[in-house]
């Protein structure tokens, strides 16, 4: 079977479906090739994780038109955000949305949820033609576009297309067929994630305790629970994977402090390898790398599908005036240009926190607990952390400028 497209969308995780979304009202034909089967599974597995989504986020589910949808998966609204070093009690960042006049500083999805909803939304848009359970496994370039090859079963077939979109994740295989290297950085540290039920309520306020053993997080949920994410050493989540699910709990509530009281009714843990991958080039001809296809961060910062959706706002701004045709090199070497400086500070950013924070090195806690409470003193540098966190910072494309709240 022979397929004729426009855009190639390579991966349909969150950042494909949300550029699929983005694109359903522009006159470009758009297909979907997505790994995993039916969509109606998509969002039946079993990945506890909390997502938290920012303002920046929100404004391109909006002007997508889908974010009632998102909304229905009843986020929690991060109205506070609590940052402190651990035994430091000067060390601490309060943020704080009513002093940004904003609703919420972020929404907390759980991500199984939010997946669910993407895909629910995908599978019934009549614009968008989506191959589910279907693999892109080669291209070749054939100068005004591509054939790629898609592996659906026994089957195969291929797709004509004038752009061919990676956003087939970490382990990019679209990236590899177009022979961009990527750096890797590997923190051997695994990432613990786990709901609960707080003994101390705290609605609506998200933690982030640093430790010189590694970061822990507690966002809220909507149902009166909370989601923990605990960055272990490699060596101690090796001998966590033997221990019972009660030892990753008091590990948890350890490294927290007493502020939340105990954590009970603690789900089943489970844990992600944390690494940083950034890919040295963001396009190729005919070829666009967005979300983890381009850069993996560690989830400290909560920043990756966040700067993932910024790829996406800004490909979708370029791709709607594109003309005639959708691959061009003018509209690559734009995208190439306007995302290197987000994606750049971002990273740079998250990389920062983990090797400051995570560090026991003596004299450093002093010199973190300090920089803490000078963010928190001088309110410029506050709002500017807020807006960063808000994905809010820099310049904003049009479609993130579009639907304030
Ligand atoms: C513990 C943890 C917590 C996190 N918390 C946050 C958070 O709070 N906020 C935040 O912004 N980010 C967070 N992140 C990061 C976020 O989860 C990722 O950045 C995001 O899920 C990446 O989405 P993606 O669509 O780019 O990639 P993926 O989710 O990996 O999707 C890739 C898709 O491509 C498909 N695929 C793969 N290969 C092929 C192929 N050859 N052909 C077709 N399809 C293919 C796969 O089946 C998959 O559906 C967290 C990460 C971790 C590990």
């Amino acid at each position: 079977m022979s397929l004729e497209c426009d855009v190639l969308i390579a991966g349909g995780g969150m950042t494909g479906t949300a550029l699929a979304l983005a694109l359903a009202r522009s006159p470009l034909r758009v297909t979907v090739v997505e790994a995993r089967g039916a969509p109606e599974n998509a969002g039946a597995n079993d990945d506890d994780r909390s997502l938290t989504l920012s303002q920046s986020s929100r404004r391109l589910f909006d002007g997508a038109g889908i974010w009632p949808e998102l909304a229905a998966c009843g986020p929690a609204l991060i109205r506070e955000i609590h940052v402190t070093d651990a035994g430091r009690l000067s060390g601490t960042v309060h943020l704080d949305a009513r002093d940004l006049g904003v609703d919420a500083l972020g929404y907390v999805f759980e991500n199984r949820r939010l997946a669910a909803a993407l895909a629910g939304v995908l599978a019934t848009d009549k614009r968008i033609t989506l191959l589910s359970g279907a693999r892109v496994s080669g291209y070749s370039d054939h100068g005004s576009h591509l054939m790629v090859r898609v592996t659906h079963g026994e089957d195969e077939h291929e797709i004509h297309c004038r752009l061919l979109v990676a956003s087939d994740g970490t382990q990019s295989c679209v990236r590899e067929l177009a022979h961009i290297t990527a750096h890797t950085t590997d923190y051997r540290q695994t990432a613990f994630i786990a709901g609960f039920t707080p003994e101390f309520a705290a609605p609506g306020i998200a933690f982030e305790r640093f430790t010189p053993s590694g970061p822990v997080a507690v966002l809220p949920r909507s149902n009166g629970r909370c989601g923990v994410v605990l960055a272990l050493s490699a060596a101690d989540a090796e001998q966590m994977k033997t221990v019972s699910p009660l030892a990753v709990r008091e590990l948890a509530e350890r490294r927290f402090g007493r502020r939340l009281g105990q954590f009970q009714e603690f789900g089943v843990p489970q844990s992600f390898p944390l690494r940083r991958i950034l890919a040295t080039a963001f396009t190729a001809p005919r070829v666009v790398l967005v979300g983890n296809a381009a850069h993996t961060l560690h989830p400290v910062a909560a920043q990756g599908l966040n700067l993932g959706l910024r790829d996406v706002a800004v490909l979708a701004e370029l791709l709607e005036d594109c003309g005639a045709d959708p691959g061009k090199p003018s509209l690559l070497e734009t995208y190439e240009r306007r995302r290197r400086r987000d994606v750049w500070l971002t990273s740079t950013f998250t990389h920062a926190l983990v090797r400051i924070f995570s560090n026991p090195m003596p004299g450093l806690g002093a010199l973190r607990g300090i920089g803490l409470a000078l963010v928190d003193a001088a309110p410029p540098l506050k709002a500017m952390l807020a807006l960063r966190s808000m994905g809010l910072s820099g310049r904003l494309p049009p479609l993130l400028q579009e639907h304030l709240t």
